[in-house]
């Protein structure tokens, strides 16, 4: 297997845009949609608070949210949210079509099915029916696990006869999702998205790029269970990467063993670095070593969430020490470094304000440190 065209184009499809919900364009030449899934189950009596975060998540560049619907419940709250919060909303179900079909009673923007374990044809073909009558679009999210019993006996035969697991694993997962697409095109809908998950970097990578050569079906990429905060990092950076080089993927999730903000962090710093995302804050942190006389670590911690809900475009530098802060961020829209009990804020290279932080107790320090910065920060 292996990529022969260079460049991919996704048909372009548009979800969202019913009742006070935002509509976002995915494929063609849209961005590349950020998503994150809600990770707590979804309830009715802390609707006000579901969306107070949701708006933080928004600021953070959440474009498209997914809730796990797993019981009537949270079809019900989920309803109720597609109401009240602008953001495109995503019902995750499995099993049960019926919740399907109740969650598009309110403003879905997408429903994501895995047909292999949702039932009959019958079942599937009424997800479809209601889809099309209500403008919702589908995903349809297929994994090894649900694979027809024919195609998981071919790839482990495969297997056994020497195919590599990853190879074999990919072309039962493109096989997979191709028939289920067939099935919806078969039925005249066409407003889906595919995707095909696995916790290997080489068979998520192998999939996609063998679907992509095959349809161009919008394929939304994530590495399913990639692990903790650094190795599920890792592991969507490397096959994003890959896949971007070829612009397949119009929509991301990096599933982490974390918080829903750390996976927007880390979806946005991979677009940024792939150059698929301009403009925002580049946050610029030095390492920290024995030189460093300005705690780098807790003031990133204290503001990398705030700096990322910004909407300028510039580079923020926080380095740890005189030696190498101002020169090495003198490449800098603002930076911060210290020395002693100083602690210098510089401009383009140009150290434009000194706090003395003498005596000052760590949260009267860093209480005089962000004021400064802030104003700073305002002045840009
Ligand atoms: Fe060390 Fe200073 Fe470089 Fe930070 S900026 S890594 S403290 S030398």
């Amino acid at each position: 297997m292996g990529v022969k065209t260079l460049m991919y184009k996704a048909d372009t499809i548009r979800i969202g845009g019913k009742g006070l919900v935002r509509s976002v364009t995915l494929g063609g030449d849209a961005s590349i949609a950020v998503q994150t899934m809600w990770k707590q189950p979804l309830r009715e009596n802390t609707l006000a608070e579901t969306v107070r975060k949701i708006a933080e998540l928004e600021q953070l560049g959440c474009d498209i949210l997914r809730f796990a619907v797993p019981d009537a419940p949270s079809a019900e709250a989920f309803v109720k949210l597609t109401r009240i919060t602008p953001m495109p909303l995503v019902a995750d179900i499995h099993f049960d079509y019926r919740l399907a079909l109740r969650c598009m009673d309110g403003d879905a923007a997408k429903i994501r099915i895995n047909p292999g374990n949702i039932g009959t044809e019958e079942r599937v073909k009424a997800v479809i029916q209601k889809a099309q009558d209500t403008g919702t679009v589908l995903r349809i999210g297929v994994n090894t696990g649900s694979l027809p019993a024919d195609l998981r006996n071919r790839m482990e035969e495969e297997m056994h006869a020497g195919r590599e697991a990853d190879e074999a694993r990919a072309a039962a997962l493109v096989e997979g999702a191709c028939r289920e697409a067939a099935f919806f095109e078969k039925h005249g809908f066409k407003q889906y998205l595919v995707s095909m998950k696995a916790s290997s970097v080489r068979e998520t990578v192998l999939a996609n790029e063998l679907f992509a050569q095959k349809s161009s079906v919008p394929l939304h990429l994530g590495v399913t269970e990639a692990g903790p905060l650094v190795s599920g990092i890792v592991k969507s950076t490397l096959a994003f990467s890959k896949l971007f080089e070829h612009n397949i993927g119009s929509t991301i999730r990096v599933s982490l063993s974390d918080t829903m903000e750390n996976e927007l962090i880390a979806a946005r710093e991979i677009l940024m670095e792939c150059g698929k995302r301009q403009g925002g804050i580049r946050l610029v942190s030095c390492p920290r070593c024995g030189r460093n006389g300005f705690d780098v670590h807790g003031f990133v911690e204290r503001w990398q969430r705030r700096l990322f809900a910004e909407e300028k475009d510039i580079t923020v530098a926080v380095m740890g020490c005189v030696v190498n802060g101002p020169g090495e961020g003198k490449f800098a829209d603002i930076g911060i470094t210290g020395a002693d009990n100083m602690v210098l804020l510089f401009k383009r290279g140009v150290i434009v304000q000194r706090i003395d932080v003498q005596g000052l107790s760590d949260s009267e320090r860093n209480a005089a440190v962000d004021a400064a910065f802030e104003k700073e920060l305002q002045s840009l």
